[in-house]
C-alpha cells in the first residue's frame, strides 16, 4: 500500500483535548517509546476527530472487535506480537489516515521520506489471505477493497515483515490491483459483513 500514499504531508489533523494517557488497558502489555521513532511528531495522546469517532466503533481492520479493543491499542504505542497484527494495524491507519503511524512502523530501509494519505482511496474492508512467520520474518498476504465509482477496486498484496529488537516493521509488499466483481451471494466489499445482493448490489 505503500505507493497509494505519496506526497508530503504537512497537515495537522490532530485535536488537542483533554485524553486519557491511554494506559489503563492493558499495563501488562511491552510499550514501545513511540515518541522515539522517527517523525512521530503527534503525540500518541492527540486523537483526530476521525479515531474520536471510531473508538467505539468496528475496528476498521474488519476483525469484528471494536477499535479501542484491536488496532488503537498498537496505534497508541503498544507492540504488534504477529506480522497479521502489524497489518491490520497499518491498514486502519491507511483508513484513519495515521501517516506517522504508518511511517514509525515502517522499516527504515524502505520508509518513505514522506508520506501523504491525502490521494489515498476510500478503503472499504480487508481480507488477510495467508500468513507465515519464521523467527524475526514474516509475510502476509492481502486483499484490500475500495471504492471505485460505482464498483470497487482491490489491491492485493504479498508484504514482507521483519522483527528487530521485539517490533514488526513493514519491509516491502508484491502487489497487484484490480477491479471487483462479486457475486451476488458473496460477502459485500462495503465490508458490512452482508451479502452483496442485500447490501450495496
Ligand atoms: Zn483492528
Ligand atoms: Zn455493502
Amino acid at each position: 500500500m505503500a505507493r497509494l500514499a505519496r506526497r508530503i504531508c504537512n497537515s495537522d489533523t490532530s485535536v488537542k483535548g483533554n485524553h486519557q494517557k491511554g494506559q489503563g488497558s492493558r499495563p501488562e502489555q511491552r510499550r514501545f517509546d513511540i515518541d522515539t521513532l522517527p517523525d512521530y511528531e503527534h503525540s500518541r495522546n492527540d486523537r483526530s476527530p476521525m479515531i474520536l469517532q471510531t473508538e467505539n466503533r468496528n475496528c476498521p481492520c474488519g476483525s469484528g472487535k471494536s477499535y479501542s479493543e484491536c488496532c488503537q491499542p498498537l496505534h497508541q504505542g503498544e507492540v504488534a506480537f504477529t506480522p497479521e497484527a502489524l497489518m491490520r494495524s497499518r491498514y486502519a491507519a491507511f483508513v484513519l489516515k495515521l501517516p506517522d503511524y504508518l511511517r514509525a512502523t515502517w522499516h527504515e530501509s524502505s520508509r518513505p521520506e514522506t508520506l501523504s494519505l491525502e490521494d489515498s482511496p476510500d478503503w472499504t474492508s480487508l481480507q488477510i489471505l495467508d500468513t507465515n512467520q519464521s523467527g524475526d520474518r514474516g509475510s502476509v498476504l492481502f486483499r484490500a477493497v475500495y471504492r471505485l465509482g460505482k464498483g470497487w477496486g482491490f489491491l492485493e498484496e504479498n508484504s514482507d515483515f521483519v522483527r528487530e529488537q521485539g517490533r514488526w516493521y513493514y519491509l516491502r509488499g508484491d502487489t497487484s490491483e484490480g477491479q471487483l466483481k462479486p457475486g451476488r451471494n458473496e460477502p459485500c466489499p462495503c465490508g458490512s459483513g452482508r451479502k452483496h445482493k442485500a447490501c450495496c448490489l
